[in-house]
Formats: structure tokens, C-alpha cells, sequence
């Protein structure tokens, strides 16, 4: 049986079935809110494990709910969203949100996305635990030490290269926009910052793929941002 309890926030009532249902399906407990005001009521009364959030509310926008949300809770937010354009994605990650999928989507990604942040959540306790080091299939990362290693074997890391791979270690399974990477490493976020952050991005990925079969640790997302996979 499924503990996670996810709260579906959806006005759309033939997309909120298909979610329920599959929900139901995989043996999640779920709850379901058709607008914000509801959203964050139910929040805070459930205090839910994952909440997957249409941006396109009837009372108010999806992004703001994520705001009021963020200003005492940390669980984890799947935006939904109709939207096409990479500008509300990035926004509603900027806002706190940790992934999102756009529609239409298929059942399939539906539940990648809630096992992607079941494993983060999993991982982040785990974390909790033994916070010094952060493990991932053959990468290991000693915080205390400052040192990273593949498969054994130290990376040769320039000071901002060991930097990124941290913050992206830190938000295992979360999307990181752009703006908030930039803004963690150089303190600002100017036009310039996003194409030398392709570049370092480029060289430690470069590092950490060098001898690995086929694992990837860094996802891209075209015109968003990068996600370190939890393999
Ligand atoms: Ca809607």
C-alpha cells in the first residue's frame, strides 16, 4: 500500500478525474482542492506529502498559491500547466516549485514525476541523517572534506565547478532554474551569467560522465534550468 498522500489541485474537472483515477490506480492517498483559496486551506489542515498544482486557478494564480504555500511549508510542488511558454514554468520554480509538467501529459509521466519526488523525498531524509555526504550511483560527495568522487576516484574540480555540483547535490530531483543557480553561485543573475554557467555546466558535466557507462547525473531543461538525477 501507498502512503503518500498527494493533493491534487485541478478546476478542470475531466483533467482532475484522470489524475484521481490514476492516483487510485497506484494506490495513493489523495485529496482534491478545484481552487487556490481551497489549495492552501487543504494544506494546511493535511499537510500533504506532494502537491500537484494546475497554474491556471479559477480565484488566483497558480504562482501566488505557491508563494503562500512556501511561507511555512516545504512539500514538494508539481506545477501544472497548460501554458506552453518556458516563462511560467521558470517563474513558479523561482516561486518554489520543484518540478512541473506541462499539458497534455500522459499517465506514464504523471507518475515518473511523483516517483522522481517520492525518491527526493526519500533521499533528503536519508540526507538529514548523515548530512556530511551525499551519495548518488557511483558519485560521492564529502561535504566536511570538500572533495568529490567517481567511482572512487577524486574529481579534479575548479572552485565553481565543486560549487555547482553541490547545490545541484543539495536539490537532488529538483529543477533548478537559471536564475536561481546564478544567483547562488555569483550572488546576481545578468545576462552574461546564464551562458558562463552553460560553460562550467558543460565542463563538469564533462568530469562527472567521463568513465560511466551511460549514467547521466545532469539533466537540461532547454530555456529553464538543470535537475541532478538521483540514479
Ligand atoms: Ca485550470
Amino acid at each position: 500500500m501507498n502512503k503518500t498522500l498527494i493533493l491534487v489541485v485541478e478546476d478542470d474537472k475531466s483533467v482532475q478525474n484522470l489524475m484521481v483515477t490514476t492516483l487510485k490506480a497506484h494506490e495513493y492517498r489523495y485529496l482534491t482542492a478545484m481552487s487556490g483559496e481551497t489549495a492552501i486551506l487543504e494544506t494546511s489542515s493535511h499537510n500533504p506529502d506532494i502537491i500537484l498544482l494546475d497554474l491556471g486557478l479559477p480565484d488566483m494564480d497558480g504562482v501566488d498559491v505557491i508563494r503562500k504555500i512556501r511561507t511555512w511549508s516545504d512539500t514538494p510542488i508539481i506545477v501544472i500547466s497548460a501554458r506552453s511558454e518556458d516563462a511560467d514554468k521558470v517563474e513558479a520554480l523561482d516561486a518554489g516549485a520543484d518540478d512541473y509538467l506541462t499539458k497534455p501529459f500522459s499517465v506514464e509521466e504523471l507518475l515518473a514525476r511523483l516517483r522522481v519526488t517520492e525518491r527526493r523525498l526519500a533521499a533528503s531524509q536519508n540526507e538529514q541523517k548523515k548530512d556530511a555526504v551525499f551519495m548518488n550511483g557511483s558519485l560521492r560527495v564529502d561535504y566536511s572534506a570538500g572533495c568529490a568522487y567517481l567511482e572512487d576516484e577524486e574529481l579534479h574540480l575548479t572552485p565553481i565547478e565543486y560549487k555547482l555540483l553541490c547545490l545541484l547535490c543539495r536539490n537532488v530531483g529538483k529543477v533548478l532554474t537559471h536564475t536561481f543557480i546564478t544567483q547562488k553561485i555569483w550572488g546576481h543573475s545578468w545576462d552574461n551569467d546564464v551562458a558562463s554557467l552553460r560553460v562550467f555546466m558543460a565542463t563538469l558535466r564533462k568530469k562527472l560522465e567521463k568513465n560511466s557507462e551511460s549514467v547521466q547525473y545532469i539533466q537540461t531543461h532547454v530555456g529553464i534550468g538543470y535537475r541532478m538525477v538521483k540514479v
